[in-house]
């Protein structure tokens, strides 16, 4: 065997002992911290490549994997987001219409946070909703803040408005059926009638 194959065929089948690690008993390999085992015996006595046991996890290299695998997790998540957010709304702005924002004027506020809360309902009896209510009442930011709570949940939402939608539509007279199957692949779309007087 070459040198990179010792090296792989070591870290496939041994341990790597700390200083405080020690040997127990059954004769494998224990951790000096926790006092778990690093290695196990394979079963009914087998063995391979001449070794009769493999390495094994110890509690504290379980949950060191763990917290490296959590933050992971945490990271792809962020840039999920962060991906939804890019593609979802028409005004960066609109990224801060949050319920942590809210200044609680908006007494309906609640029928937001259920909308949100209850979303896989929503979704799967296609209910929306219409909000009325003069300029200058919340509109907007109350849609915000189910888009931006949704898109936290990696639920992809299109926040536009019937001005940018027929503006696009004038630009591209090729892709408009593209566009438009592209509006209504989001599980939510959301048309703030912003600009429209
Ligand atoms: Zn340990």
């Amino acid at each position: 065997m070459c040198d990179y194959d010792n090296a792989i065929f070591r870290l496939a089948t041994a341990q790597e002992a700390e200083p405080e690690d020690y040997t127990g008993e059954d004769g494998l390999l224990y951790c000096g911290s926790c006092r778990q085992p690093k290695e196990a015996y394979f079963a009914e006595g087998k063995t391979l490549f001449g070794r009769d046991r493999h390495p094994k996890e110890c509690d504290c290299q379980r949950k060191r994997r763990e917290t490296l695998e959590a933050a992971d997790r945490e990271q792809k998540h962020r840039e999920e987001v962060e991906r939804l957010k890019r593609k979802g709304f028409t005004d960066p702005a609109m990224r801060e219409w949050t319920f942590e924002n809210d200044n609680g004027k908006c007494p309906q506020m609640n029928y937001a946070r259920e909308y949100v809360e209850c979303w896989e309902l929503m979704k799967a009896e296609n209910h929306g909703l219409i909000l009325w209510g003069s300029v200058g009442t919340g509109k907007s930011y109350f849609a915000g803040c189910i888009a931006n709570a949704l898109m936290e949940k990696e639920v992809s939402v299109c926040m536009t408005n019937f001005a940018a939608i027929l503006n696009d539509l004038a630009a591209s007279f090729k892709d408009r059926n593209e566009y438009i199957s592209r509006l209504c692949s989001f599980p939510l779309l959301i048309l703030d009638d912003f600009g429209i007087n």
